[in-house]
């Protein structure tokens, strides 16, 4: 089942431009979406980075303290 997934066809979001299977591992955004070389950077991305790097500070400043109270 989970080969049918893969070789089924897929398209940029934005141009509708092919993406072969290889590209759709780095032409999936952080959004879900698939996008070609050009508009993965360049969409109208619905993913919250902010709030993303927030959660990341806060991930980072609690495995500090962590590390603080180990030694
Ligand atoms: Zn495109
Ligand atoms: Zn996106």
């Amino acid at each position: 089942m989970s080969v049918a997934v893969i070789q089924r066809c897929h398209k940029c979001q934005v141009c509708n431009k092919k993406i072969n299977t290889i590209r759709v591992i780095t032409g999936t955004c952080r959004c879900k979406q698939i996008f070609c070389s050009k508009h993965i950077l360049d969409h109208n991305c619905t993913f919250d980075y902010k709030e993303d790097y927030k959660m990341n500070n806060k991930l980072v400043k609690l495995t500090r303290e962590k590390i603080e109270t180990l030694y």
